[in-house]
């Protein structure tokens, strides 16, 4: 495939050659990159987008999830313009009404979130939650998932992608740093726990409990793996009694595996939550929200912050109002986009969830048909494709052990066809994702499965 792919895509290769002349690997964010070269993108309406030599996709990447309404929503677009219309500007730097009116919105369908902060992406809210946690709880670590990614953030960029091991998922999964540039301690220090074994997680948590500020999980491993029966309620029960806060990180799940989040599907109540992508409705934003006691910790009302109230040199650094700053923090225009994009999916979420849950049966169907052994893993608006002939797929050592590499195959000859989602990627749905454009996506699978994998 890839020499149809570099026939097909003169001018995105003629692209990247003019992009790494200026940035490392031609790239902004490492995750863009696949073999041979990325497409470059040049435009996009509703779910499709063009790249530069003016080839058609369906795009099934939705900017990582975000774009829940796909490009270009009118119903977005026309809030945007009014905002700077009525505004006059698009950033105050001072409070707003807009920051009160999402989150009212947002706790609407996350009472859990009793007090609300904004920051510019989901590595940000993580950031902030995990201070928090440290500033509530006075004790500095913060357990993990293997196979969770929460930002690049040094202490949680651990284990996220580890290599393929037997070794040690039930005793405790070994740290396994994700990028260059940190150092042995932070590896040394990370608590790592295996999703879906609450028996080991109680193990683990027990034995670092004295240290250990808080747990954080994507609630939904990855967005797709969903957590066996109560273990969410048992994981809430073990936090709860070892005084370790819990944390779950919902910046892939809010608006899209349920309006509500997973939290609300399985009738969980984290100490704090961090949401992003759908709720920016495609622009940089995140959010953290959780128990009063604890988001309190933030306020300068409490006195020393560096920046407001007054610094008194006393006091023990928990007792500080936790520093929390930003020069974009609760951008007015983000906020429309965000607001515009919720009213949207109030009222098409349901159906969205419908013709997601078709999709993926015609698409098991298909993979059936052709012999070829496939499951769907996810929930709501997303999901993932995996050729393999597991039952179950629990973590992330379960989803490692599928094909990826005949995923991958499969995903570059499907843009031949016209269907696009970053190789071996999830498919995020939109609501700009019509029967023609399903209809067209389950024909060329039709056609490329047995192509590419037979
Ligand atoms: N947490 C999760 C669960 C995510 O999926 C992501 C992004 N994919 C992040 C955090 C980081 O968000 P951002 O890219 O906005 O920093």
């Amino acid at each position: 495939p890839d020499e149809v792919y570099t026939e097909r895509t003169t001018e995105s290769l003629a692209h990247m050659e003019r992009a790494r002349e200026v940035m490392p690997g031609g790239m902004t964010a490492n995750i863009k990159h696949f073999t041979p070269y990325p497409l470059a993108i040049q435009r996009a309406e509703g779910c499709r987008f063009y790249d530069m030599d003016g080839n058609e996709y369906i795009d099934y990447l939705m900017g990582y999830g975000s774009l829940i309404l796909g490009h270009g929503h009118p119903h977005v677009r026309e809030a945007m313009m009014r905002q700077i219309e009525e505004d006059g500007t698009w950033l105050f730097g001072t409070p707003h009404e807009r920051e009160v009116t999402m989150a009212r919105r947002i706790q609407k369908y996350f009472p859990s979130m009793e007090q609300i902060r904004y920051a510019n992406s989901g590595t940000e809210a993580n950031l902030l939650a995990t201070r928090l946690a440290m500033a509530r709880t006075g004790k500095y670590k913060i357990a993990k998932f293997e196979g969770h990614y929460h930002g690049a953030i040094d202490s949680l960029l651990v284990s996220v992608h580890p290599p393929q091991t037997d070794a040690g998922f039930h005793e405790g999964p070994h740290a396994v740093p994700d990028s260059g540039g940190m150092s042995s301690e932070v590896v040394d220090n990370a608590i790592i726990l295996p999703f879906n074994d609450a028996k080991s997680c109680a193990r683990i948590l027990e034995q670092h409990k004295d240290e250990l500020a808080a747990v954080i999980i994507e609630p939904m491993e990855g967005g797709v793996i969903a957590p066996k029966s109560h273990f969410l309620q048992k994981l809430r029960q073990i936090t709860e009694k070892l005084g370790i806060l819990l944390i779950f990180d919902e910046v892939k799940t809010a608006f899209r595996t349920a309006m509500e989040g997973v939290q609300g599907i399985y009738n969980v109540t984290p100490d704090l939550t961090t949401i992003g992508k759908v709720v920016g409705g495609g622009f940089p934003f995140g959010v953290v929200g959780g128990k009063a006691e604890i988001m309190e910790r933030s306020s300068p009302l409490r006195g020393s912050d560096i920046f407001a109230g007054e610094s008194s040199p006393e006091q023990q650094p928990c007792e500080k109002a936790l520093f929390h700053s930003g020069t974009y923090n609760g951008h007015p225009l983000i906020l429309a986009a965000g607001l515009a994009t919720l009213d949207i999916l109030e009222s098409e979420f349901e159906s969205l969830v419908m013709r997601t849950d078709r999709f993926r049966e015609e698409l098991s169907r298909i993979f059936k048909k052709h012999g070829i052994p496939m499951k769907t893993v996810g929930s709501g608006a997303m999901f993932s494709v995996l050729l393999t002939e597991r039952n179950e797929i629990n973590h992330y050592r379960d989803m490692q052990a599928c094909d990826h590499d005949s995923r991958k195959k499969l995903d570059k000859s499907l843009f031949e066809a016209g269907v696009y989602t970053k190789p071996g990627n999830r498919y995020s749905l939109s609501v700009a994702h019509d029967d023609q454009a399903l209809m067209q996506t389950l024909q060329a699978y039709d056609r490329v499965v047995p192509e590419a994998l037979l």
